[in-house]
């Protein structure tokens, strides 16, 4: 199980990133999204997602974030600009244990330092949730999300000009 904790959502500032924190978990691997501060919208709009792209990712909002960390059994990572190394932090997680992920918003409580098991940076400079969290799961499962069916009803081919959609009714 791998899910994400986005702390500090502000739904008028952050409805648009947050909603890209979801599409990259779900995406790149993960299983289930917990927010903080609760968005029925948000919910609705990841939900229809899956309805049409398929995939069984779970999106929780209004979550007590402190609560969903402390009583998390598996290993807590922490992305932020100011933890250890990316490459060398990977290596020492183990990848058979659940896994909770928590990116930020604006400031994150030092308690979430603390709780983290691992805080880790991707690259040491500031840029984004969704950048920091779709390179860390691109790493941590070794580009195996580019391979993951998620059998939906619609399906995009890859091709290089124009578009190849299959749309199936189930
Ligand atoms: N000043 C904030 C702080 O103290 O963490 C940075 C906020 S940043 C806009 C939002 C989130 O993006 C952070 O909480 C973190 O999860 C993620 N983030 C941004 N840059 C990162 C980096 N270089 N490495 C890992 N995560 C990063």
């Amino acid at each position: 199980m791998i899910a994400v904790l986005r702390i500090g959502h502000r739904i008028s500032r952050d409805k648009r990133i947050t909603t890209h924190v979801a599409l990259v978990a779900r995406a790149f691997g993960a299983d289930k999204i917990f927010i903080d501060t609760k968005d029925i919208k948000l919910e609705e709009n990841i939900c229809s997602t899956c309805g049409r792209f398929g995939g069984k990712f779970e999106i929780k909002t209004g979550v007590n974030a402190n609560k969903i960390a402390k009583q998390w059994s598996g290993i807590i990572v922490h992305l932020t600009m100011y933890g250890d190394e990316l490459d060398r932090s990977i290596k020492k997680i183990d990848k058979n244990d659940d896994l909770l992920i928590v990116v930020g918003a604006e400031k994150v409580p030092s308690q979430m330092y603390a709780i983290a098991d691992f805080n880790v940076s991707v690259g040491n400079q500031p840029h984004s949730e969704v950048s920091a969290l779709a390179i860390f799961l691109d790493r941590y499962n070794n580009g195996k999300w580019l391979t993951k069916r998620f059998n939906g009803k619609i399906q995009i081919l890859p091709c290089n000009k124009g578009k190849k959609v299959i749309s199936r009714d189930k």
